[in-house]
């Protein structure tokens, strides 16, 4: 059995915290993603949530549950940073009640306040 010098071992445990830290903070950005829930209401009287398949709600990645997200195609959404995007907080929305709302991008329909699209941007 080869030696482990101390300076290896204390590199390679150095490596291991590190790791076990990145994981547990994109655990803790999934849990914080996880504690928002699907809107249960329905949209306001006389208008219909967008349809996640028109067209430019699918070429934005938009979805009414942001955790339905495709994180492949927008890794930017699981970014500590972006905890707090969600259609709500965007600039294109418009809120009709607490859990509905009018996107002047995806404008087919009403977007969920808990949705959320690639062309998101900070409310000012
Ligand atoms: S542009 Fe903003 S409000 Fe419209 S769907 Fe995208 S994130 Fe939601």
């Amino acid at each position: 059995m080869p030696k482990t010098s101390r300076k290896t071992f204390l590199t390679k445990s150095l490596y291991l915290v590190a790791c076990l830290s990145l994981g547990e903070g994109a655990l803790s950005l999934t849990e914080e993603l996880m504690a928002e829930t699907k809107p249960s209401g329905p949209a306001p009287e006389g208008l219909k949530p967008v349809s996640e398949s028109d067209p430019t709600a699918k070429a934005l990645g938009f979805h009414h549950d942001a955790k339905q997200t495709d994180f492949t195609f927008y890794p930017e959404r699981k970014e500590p940073t972006a905890k707090n995007h969600f259609c709500k907080h965007c600039a294109q929305y418009t809120k009709l009640n607490e859990e509905w709302g009018k996107c002047n991008i995806i404008s087919a329909g009403v977007v969920s306040s808990l949705g959320w699209c690639s062309a998101w941007s900070q409310k000012t």
